[in-house]
């Protein structure tokens, strides 16, 4: 019988080779897992796998977005298909959304911030937990799902800071608003991350392997792995990343 012990909260599964073959060998090795699809050409994609593999069953979840450095790629009409593909199921997440501070036209009131916010709203909505994608600058992300409404009650959507960077005190800030914080192997690089990581209960961690079309390349410079050797691969950075969180 396969383990459902380890959940990845972050992988980007129809970048991956094969996905449809990969998320059937995930499930046969008990690898539950949210997908993530946050730019619109990849929606339909994710969506059809769920309904085609019966992902609900197996221990899986969805989470649809814009991506801070996709946003171009956005419309007024994705909005609406956004919204129409999140009530497809109750439990479907929002996101990654969030702020970037590489993107070139990145400042207060710009595009970037307002489809962050649009997202933060439709989540709390929609009643949804929001995937959250940040470099460079949580103070500003915090003061916006602040200013959309969360953490207002400790029921409500929670925030999650996918790939988590910040320090104890960002962590704190998070962890007041109900959110939880994602850990990355890249996490673990950042002294101040490590800390904050260290210093808070167990519960509020996720983990994830953020495994995108880049991971192939990271992990198999030579030749083409199977998709076992995806999803075992997959397991393997994924149980180090929490041996190595909860050893801290
Ligand atoms: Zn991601």
């Amino acid at each position: 019988m396969p383990h459902k012990q380890l959940y990845d909260s972050h992988i980007h599964i129809t970048r991956l080779p094969h996905p449809r073959e990969l998320a059937q060998e995930l499930d046969r090795i008990g690898y539950a897992y949210t997908a993530v699809a946050c730019e619109p050409g990849e929606w339909e994609t994710l969506w059809e796998l769920w309904q085609d593999l019966d992902l609900k069953n197996k221990g899986g979840n969805l989470a649809f977005g814009i991506h801070p450095m996709a946003i171009a790629q956005a419309t007024e009409p994705h909005k609406a298909e956004l919204r129409r593909i999140l009530e497809q199921d109750s439990g479907f997440m929002v996101g990654e959304a969030g702020l970037d501070r590489r993107f070139p036209e990145y400042g207060a009131g710009e595009l970037q911030e307002q489809c962050f916010t649009f997202q933060a709203e439709l989540a709390l909505e929609l009643k949804r937990d929001l995937q959250i994608h940040c470099v460079g600058d949580y103070g500003r992300a915090i003061a916006l799902l602040k200013q959309a409404g969360f953490g207002k009650t400790k029921e409500g959507p929670r925030p999650i800071f996918h790939r988590f960077g910040g320090d104890a005190g960002t962590a704190r800030q998070i962890l007041e608003m109900g959110g939880l914080l994602s850990v990355h192997a890249s996490t673990l690089t950042k002294k101040s991350s490590r800390m904050a990581v260290a210093e808070f209960p167990k519960e509020v961690l996720l983990f994830e392997t953020d495994a995108d079309e880049s991971f192939v390349g990271k992990f198999f410079s030579e030749g083409k792995p199977s998709t076992g050797d995806i999803a075992q691969k997959l397991l393997s950075e994924l149980r180090d990343v929490r041996e190595a969180a909860e050893n801290l």
